[in-house]
């Protein structure tokens, strides 16, 4: 029965939170406690995790290599040993976790919120143990966001509407249900809730994330294509290709303007930090080592309070932005080619628009909702397959990555990102499937040209990025090539609707 609950899919929904000024002081008060609790537990975790590498089991079971098959019971047995004597597991320190709740910690948390906890910071330490992290992050004051219940049994539960939690009820903010999203989640079954404290325009705001059994609400207008979609993601561009629309696009184009805001509000904050300890730089400006620049004037805290606010805001909008492109790529279909990138690769060639744009965390979203919906992203071997140099004719042209035009000697001129996206629809098992490509690109010819010409316009009436390349007309273009072009640029359903970034980044 258990398994099958633990094996169910889920979903998140937030939903906002009505919360008193007494209440705020309560919940400020025990998420503080959750603080110093992670806190302790880090610091015991890690103090176990030392003694326990010092010991002579420990060493005696790192001495036999793992793949020494006949003495594997007796490495793993010393393991356990150790692990053992020095109480490190949860389990061991989730005793401890119940000797500091007889502090007065354990006034603000409850049993089960403390066994989460304990979780968490076992976790945490767990990573550095076995080496996939190099050091656990200890929350500094107001560091320490979320907190959440084992399940429906626990303290933090979801009743009628509201979080209720050792005394204390926290009902649905007005009109919420007429969200329809938080509707839809609603009418699902609680798994467990997560409460969350945020900062929004100097204020806390609270929130509770209901983990909830089955699938994400789907948005009623968003419709999902069948077609096969190619997919070619450059640092700041994007192009899909399918079999009936096809487009290039950029990136979150608003956010990257706007963000000339926080990097001013970033460089105001560094003179104030400078006139606030002068000790901490030389005559020439240059920090000293050492010498960390901590004081912070009353000003300085409120510019900082605003540049948060400034990053809040960017990251909801981005967000947003990108799930837009998704739902236009997925009404295309949901079955999408692309090839695997390195995006940490991207932003050690292309640097910061790349951070402000993030093609990772489109992919990321994407690859999310194409699965809910029954597709998915797949992704093929770069190497194996170079797209880029390909031509469907079979030939293969190297070319430098400044020359934005794919040409080739048999007849072929188009914008190379929209190219390799056509050519990623032919790519099956990290093989691309010439013929197939070469067989449709009679067909699909006019479509991306007409993508390419319309990418000619960016919304915004700024200049076209060079990565366009330049539109080509094909020369020898006749009045029946033309008469197909425009057919073709009727197929194409992307309105390009101005994304204006109003309320984004206020001053
Ligand atoms: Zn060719």
């Amino acid at each position: 029965m258990k398994a099958n609950i633990k094996k169910s899919e889920s979903f998140v929904c937030e939903v906002p939170l009505r919360v008193s000024e007494t209440h705020a002081k309560i919940l400020n008060a025990r998420f503080e406690a959750a603080r110093q609790m992670y806190n302790a537990l880090l610091g015991e975790g890690l103090r176990r995790l030392s003694l326990m590498r010092q010991s002579i089991a420990y060493n005696r079971a790192r001495a036999i290599p793992p793949t020494d098959s006949l003495r594997q019971n007796e490495r793993s047995n010393l393991f356990k040993q150790a692990r053992d004597t020095y109480g490190f597991s949860e389990y061991a320190l989730s005793r401890y976790a119940t000797q500091v709740r007889d502090s007065w910690l354990g006034e603000h948390l409850d049993a089960h919120t403390v066994q989460k906890l304990t979780k968490r910071a076992f976790s945490a330490v767990s990573r550095v143990a076995y080496g996939k992290a190099k050091k656990v992050r200890f929350k500094g004051k107001r560091r320490l966001h979320s907190v959440e219940g084992k399940s429906q049994g626990s303290a933090i539960k979801w009743k009628e509407d509201q979080v209720v939690w050792s005394g204390i009820s926290l009902p649905l903010v007005k009109d919420a249900l007429k969200d329809p999203v938080i509707a839809y989640g609603l009418s699902h079954r609680v798994k467990y809730v997560r409460l969350v404290r945020r900062v929004i325009n100097g204020k806390d705001r609270f929130y509770a994330q209901l983990v909830l059994e089955g699938k994400p609400y789907q948005k009623p207008e968003h419709i999902l294509g069948t077609e096969i979609v190619g997919l070619d993601i450059g640092p700041s561009t994007l192009a899909h290709v399918g079999e009936t629309q096809a487009a290039l696009t950029m990136f979150c184009e608003p956010i990257v303007r706007n963000h000339r805001e926080i990097r001013r509000q970033q460089r105001h904050i560094d003179r104030q930090r400078r006139a606030n300890n002068p000790d901490c730089y030389d005559e020439k400006g240059r920090a000293i080592k050492g010498q960390h620049p901590s004081k912070k004037s009353r000003r300085m805290k409120a510019s900082l309070g605003k540049l948060s606010e400034m990053f809040r805001k960017e990251a909801a909008y981005r967000k947003s932005l990108h799930g837009r492109l998704a739902n236009q790529i997925l009404s295309v279909g949901i079955n999408i080619n692309t090839e695997k990138l390195s995006y940490r690769a991207f932003q050690k060639t292309f640097g910061k628009s790349v951070g402000v744009r993030a093609p990772g965390m489109f992919v990321e979203i994407l690859q999310r909702k194409a699965e809910s919906a029954g597709g998915g992203v797949y992704t093929f071997n770069t190497r194996t397959t170079a797209l880029s140099q390909m031509c469907h004719c079979g030939e293969k042209h190297k070319k430098p990555l400044k020359q934005r035009v794919h040409e080739c000697t048999c007849g072929v001129v188009m914008q190379r990102d929209l190219y390799s996206a056509y050519l990623a629809r032919f790519v099956k098992d990290d093989v691309l499937h010439a013929t197939e490509a070469s067989l449709a690109w009679s067909g699909a010819e006019s479509l991306l040209r007409a993508a390419w010409r319309n990418s000619q316009q960016l919304a915004s009436g700024r200049a076209v990025p060079a990565s366009f390349g330049v539109f080509r007309s094909q020369s020898e273009s006749s009045e029946k090539e033309d008469l197909v072009e425009r057919k073709s640029l009727d197929v194409v359903a992307f309105e390009r609707e101005p994304i204006r970034a109003q309320s984004i980044v206020g001053s």
